[in-house]
């Protein structure tokens, strides 16, 4: 009964330009985020939320006051406004709806050649009858996050119109900046005031889910000893080739490429080197945080060999610990979980839990003392040409938050 309103509200949203930018340092880290977040703001005013706030910072929070006089625990809903930040990439979206998918391939633009086949986008074989909006072959959708925005918009918009729907409070909070890694670093967790939230960015069909990697950025750098390349026997340290020995000295089984699931990797994303000095930037991903410190152990011991080999060198090794898996902040609560669960199932949303092999702003909220699982937002293959949203999918997921919402208020 909402798909109408859905998509009337996503398409206005995914027209108005929002890229972040992972250069800048300002917070939002662009211009078009503040924009964005005054026509939310003036959204919002419409549809009558109340105690609505855009910061300086760029986060818009508002709220739902309760129709119930019990005392229930607070609920929010939260989705972020960027959208990825590479090049024009996310400029000058034009929408397409393809109605009533039956299977098979979406062609997006037959010009730019860009077509969702069902192989590169299997979560389609889910969406029978959908009806799918996508861009146009040139930008990305940005229905991550959008979606979500939309869904929650068009929630709050249902429930300010009836309130016979029996509530506790609802807080609302767009945040920007998830795409570059800064989600929840300025948002008010105590001024937001809720018990847990959920946010509404998760790929279609993921149902809820309470877990995701936790991460570490590796940095290894080589001093190199030069010398006259013709005359470099027993001298000549070569960064170039002491960094792709490390390189390659990493197990294939542990790589990107390589595993699934609940399997961790290191990936190596960056390497420069020259005669003077070299530097390598790998990722390090697990879901459990002893594998995780045991990869990295494991790097660094190979780092150690070849500081054996490469005597007259120095090579260094850093960690930063980036984020990490929300699951045990999770368990000590389980009613957003249950709550979700049950409503999502209702709505014959059943691919419940499934760790996600990325991370979230849930996360960081979680260890900041808001619990908040990640629910599905209907879109899928996000961040270039051939990102799509099912419609019905965002419809599902707004059923399921008002059944989620009055189950909390029993
Ligand atoms: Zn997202």
């Amino acid at each position: 009964m909402f798909k109408d309103r859905l998509l009337e509200v996503l398409k206005k949203y995914v027209q108005i330009e929002s890229g972040g930018s992972f250069t800048s340092n300002t917070s939002p880290s662009t211009q078009t985020q503040v924009e964005f977040a005054k026509v939310l703001v003036e959204d919002l005013k419409a549809i009558g939320a109340q105690d609505i706030k855009l910061d300086k910072d760029g986060y818009v929070y508002a709220t739902l006051p309760a129709t119930t006089d019990k005392k229930v625990p607070t609920i929010g809903f939260m989705a972020h406004m960027d959208t990825y930040p590479e090049g024009t990439i996310g400029r000058k979206v034009v929408p397409q709806l393809h109605k009533n998918y039956q299977g098979g391939d979406i062609v997006v633009s037959k010009e730019r050649d860009v077509i969702i086949t069902p192989f590169k986008a299997p979560l389609l074989k889910h969406c029978i009858g959908h009806d799918i909006l996508t861009a146009s072959g040139d930008t990305l959708l940005g229905a991550d996050d959008k979606a979500g925005i939309a869904m929650i918009m068009v929630f709050a918009e249902h429930l300010i119109k009836h309130p016979e729907i029996k509530h506790g409070a609802i807080k609302i909070a767009f945040t920007p900046d998830e795409e570059i890694g800064n989600g929840p670093a300025k948002f008010d967790v105590k001024g937001y005031g809720a018990d847990f939230a959920y946010t509404l960015d998760g790929e279609c069909n993921e149902g809820v889910v309470a877990e995701n990697f936790s991460a570490a950025t590796v940095n290894i750098s080589v001093k190199g000893v030069q010398s006259h390349i013709g005359y470099a026997k027993n001298i000549m340290v070569n960064p170039v080739r002491v960094l792709s020995d490390i390189i390659a000295a990493w197990p294939e089984n542990k790589l990107p490429e390589t595993t699934q699931d609940r399997e961790g990797f290191i990936v190596f994303i960056d390497t420069k080197a020259n005669f003077e000095k070299g530097e390598a930037t790998a990722m390090v991903r697990n879901f459990d945080d002893n594998l995780l410190r045991q990869d990295i152990a494991l790097l660094e011991a190979i780092v150690a060999e070849k500081r054996l080999k490469y005597p007259t060198t120095t090579i260094d090794f850093k960690v930063k610990f980036t984020y990490k898996n929300m699951k045990p902040m999770i368990d000590k609560n389980p009613l957003p979980m249950d709550l979700a669960i049950e409503a999502l199932r209702q709505e014959g949303v059943n691919e419940i839990g499934v760790p996600m092999r990325g991370g979230t702003d849930g996360a960081r909220l979680s260890f900041m003392g808001l619990p908040t699982p990640n629910l599905d937002a209907g879109y899928s293959l996000p961040h270039g040409p051939f990102e799509w949203c099912s419609i019905d999918q965002m419809q599902k997921i707004v059923n399921a938050m008002i059944r989620m919402i009055e189950n909390n208020a029993k």
